[in-house]
C-alpha cells in the first residue's frame, strides 16, 4: 500500500510487512529499488520534478523521518511507525542471512563498507558478503563488472542521496543484484564511524534532538522541518 506525501508515494507497511514483500520479489527475480523518504527529500522532490519522478518510479519508497509520520497522521494517512534505512537494511540482512541470499556493499570512503560488511558477520555468522566496494571509484564500468561478477542478489548503495539513487537507475539494467537500496550513511553506522542516537531517543522518534545537541549548527536543516509541514497543512 501507498500514500501520497506532496506528490510522492510513501509505503504504509511496517519492517515484519515489507520483508515477505521484498524477498518474494527477489525469488520471483523482480528487480526492485528502495528509496527511503524525509521531508527533506520531500521538500526537494516538491522543486525538482526529475528528482519526484525518480523516487515515485521506485518499487518501494519507506517512511524514514519522523516528519512523514506527523505528515501522514495531519493528512489522515496510515503511516504509522517509521521505517528508517539503516533498521530497513539490517532486516534485509538478517533475512538474506537466514535464506542464504548475498549482499554487496558499494559505497562510503575506502575501508568503509569492508569494515561494515565484518560487523554484519559478526552479528550473522550465516551471513553471504559477495563483495564490497567504497564510493569513490571514478570507473563505472570496472564497479559494474565487480557487482556483477561477485553474484549479490542484494545491493546496498551508501553514496548519500539522491546520489545513490541516480546511480542505482542509471545502471540498474545493466546490473545483476535483484534487491537494490540505497542508505545514505548507513556503512558509516555499522563502521562505527558515527554513532546513532542512544536507543531512549530512538524509541521517542527524538533522534534529531540528540543530534541538535551535539551539532547545535544543525538547527539551520532542522528548521526545514516546520517550513515543510506548513507545506503539508497548505496542500491537504
Ligand atoms: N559518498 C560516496 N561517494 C561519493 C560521495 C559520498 O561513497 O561520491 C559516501 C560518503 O562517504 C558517506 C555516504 O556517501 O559515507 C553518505 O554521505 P552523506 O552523509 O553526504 O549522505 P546522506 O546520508 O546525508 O544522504
Amino acid at each position: 500500500m501507498k500514500e501520497t506525501i506532496l506528490g510522492v508515494d510513501v509505503n504504509t507497511e511496517n519492517y515484519d510487512e515489507l520483508i515477505p514483500k521484498l524477498f518474494s520479489n527477489i525469488d520471483a527475480k523482480k528487480k526492485s529499488l528502495i528509496v527511503a523518504i524525509n521531508p527533506e527529500k520531500l521538500m526537494r522532490a516538491k522543486d525538482d520534478p526529475a528528482l519526484k519522478a525518480l523516487l515515485n518510479r521506485a518499487e518501494f519508497q519507506i517512511p524514514d523521518g519522523i516528519g512523514v509520520i506527523i505528515a501522514s497522521k495531519i493528512q489522515k494517512g496510515n503511516i504509522t511507525s517509521r521505517v528508517t534505512g539503516v533498521d530497513m537494511m539490517d532486516r534485509i540482512v538478517r533475512e538474506a542471512a537466514r535464506t542464504s541470499k548475498s549482499i554487496f556493499l558499494y559505497g562510503a570512503k575506502p575501508g568503509v563498507a569492508e569494515a561494515a560488511a565484518a560487523k554484519l558477520i559478526e552479528t550473522y555468522p550465516d551471513l553471504k558478503v559477495a563483495g564490497t566496494q567504497d564510493g569513490y571509484e571514478k570507473d563505472t564500468s570496472k564497479v559494474i563488472n565487480k557487482i556483477n561478477e561477485s553474484k549479490p542478489d542484494i545491493l546496498f548503495v551508501a553514496m548519500g542521496s539522491p546520489k545513490q539513487e541516480l546511480w542505482i537507475e542509471e545502471h540498474r539494467n545493466n546490473l545483476h543484484p535483484i534487491l537494490y537500496q540505497g542508505v545514505g550513511g548507513s556503512f558509516d553506522v555499522l563502521a562505527g564511524n558515527i554513532k546513532r542516537a542512544p536507543a531512549a531517543f530512538q524509541k521517542a522518534g527524538a533522534e534529531w534532538l540528540y543530534r541538535l545537541l551535539l551539532e547545535p549548527s544543525r538547527i539551520k536543516r532542522q528548521m526545514n522541518l516546520p517550513k515543510f509541514l506548513f507545506e503539508i497543512i497548505r496542500s491537504k
